[in-house]
């Protein structure tokens, strides 16, 4: 990390963040609104509330009573656990490959189902299909998650219609993982005018746009972090017992084989990296030390382009030139546009499935 870089002191959060600032003491923004969200949060009430929904769709669905999306991560794998050996629920894993799933996961996550006692589904769509959205979206977009975003979701969705669930539960953290909303946000409405100058929409229809937002209407969809506290030492403790996870609390990466190639071109994009949000968010949860984010970010945030990098980009059929310009893309254009308008359109749009 340069001397030059100003950062929160107290989490991680360079100044390149969108709207970060700092009060007299150098905190940023993001941590006191985490402070005051935090401060309100009755997790007795919660925990009552999630209660209240599992009974609901306890015994009811077919076979299983609920989906959960797996993908060998700590906090999916946690997911999946609970739903189990804690609520009792019959429980159906997904596990979604997108092409860059990493074989180690694949190995874990077929492992843990089978001890956990679930039944498991994969889904890994046609290739050639997920490439070309994969480019697009980069070219466009100036990264290539956006196509993942709207993929997996929509699949997760049929998967339950599929086989007859109600509620999936799912392990995604907003407090620990999610993405500043100025700079990753996307949508149905926003892929599909992306996507449409190259696609028939017929093409995309069945893996990105659900056929129907009525029955998708008739899956409830909850993530548990939202209702339990999301105790990190905890959850490393009862996998690497009950699962041999054989993974620690600084080991956090993700699963995808793509993530190098797309925090270089995050960070290209953004002026600030992936991994830098990621452990300020974990910094400010309290679940490591500021010390250790910082000497993480520093060893694992990469400044030039990754091993592999040409041939990634090769293999989406994109070259270099993709980069020409990648500070100014972006799905709201976050530099430049009003962030009310920004929000407001968010708000309306989140309330869609
Ligand atoms: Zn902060």
């Amino acid at each position: 990390m340069g001397e030059e870089v100003v950062r929160c002191t107290r989490c991680i959060l360079p100044s390149a963040y969108p709207d970060v600032d700092y009060d007299e003491n150098g905190v940023c923004r993001v941590c006191r609104e985490f402070d005051m969200k935090m401060s309100k949060i009755d997790w007795e009430a919660r925990e009552r509330k999630l209660e209240k929904i599992l009974r609901r769709y306890r015994g009811r669905g077919t076979k299983y009573d609920v989906l959960v999306p797996f993908s060998g991560g700590k906090d999916s794998t946690y997911t999946l656990w609970l739903m189990k050996n804690k609520y009792g629920m019959r429980c159906l894993a997904f596990n979604f490959d997108n092409g860059f799933l990493d074989e180690n996961a694949l190995v874990f996550v077929k492992k843990a189902a089978a001890r956990l006692g679930v039944d498991l589904v994969t889904y890994s769509p046609d290739k050639e299909l997920i490439y070309k959205a994969y480019k697009r979206a980069l070219e466009t977009t100036g990264e290539f998650c956006a196509a993942c975003v709207v993929l997996i979701p929509t699949a997760i969705f049929r998967a339950a219609d599929g086989h007859n669930i109600r509620l999936i539960v799912a392990g995604f953290s907003d407090i620990l993982e999610a993405p500043p909303p100025e700079t990753s946000y996307m949508d149905r409405i926003r892929f599909k005018d992306i996507m449409k100058p190259v696609f028939d929409l017929r093409e995309l229809r069945w893996d990105y746009l659900f056929p129907s937002w009525k029955r998708m209407f008739g899956v409830k969809q909850i993530n548990l972090p939202n209702y339990i506290p999301w105790e990190l030492p905890k959850i490393y403790e009862t996998l690497n017992r009950e699962l041999d996870f054989g993974k620690t609390v600084a080991d956090v990466r993700y699963d995808c084989l793509g993530t190098p190639h797309s925090s270089f071109l995050y960070r290209m994009r953004t002026g600030f990296g992936k991994y830098e949000y990621l452990y300020a968010n974990m910094v400010r949860a309290g679940v490591i030390s500021r010390e250790e984010a910082l000497r993480i970010v520093g060893e694992r945030e990469p400044r030039e382009a990754p091993e592999g990098f040409d041939s990634f980009l090769r293999s989406i059929g994109c070259d270099r030139s993709v980069l020409q310009g990648i500070d100014e893309k972006s799905l709201f254009n976050f530099r430049s546009r009003n962030r009310r308008l920004r929000d407001m359109v968010v708000k309306v749009r989140g309330m869609l499935p």
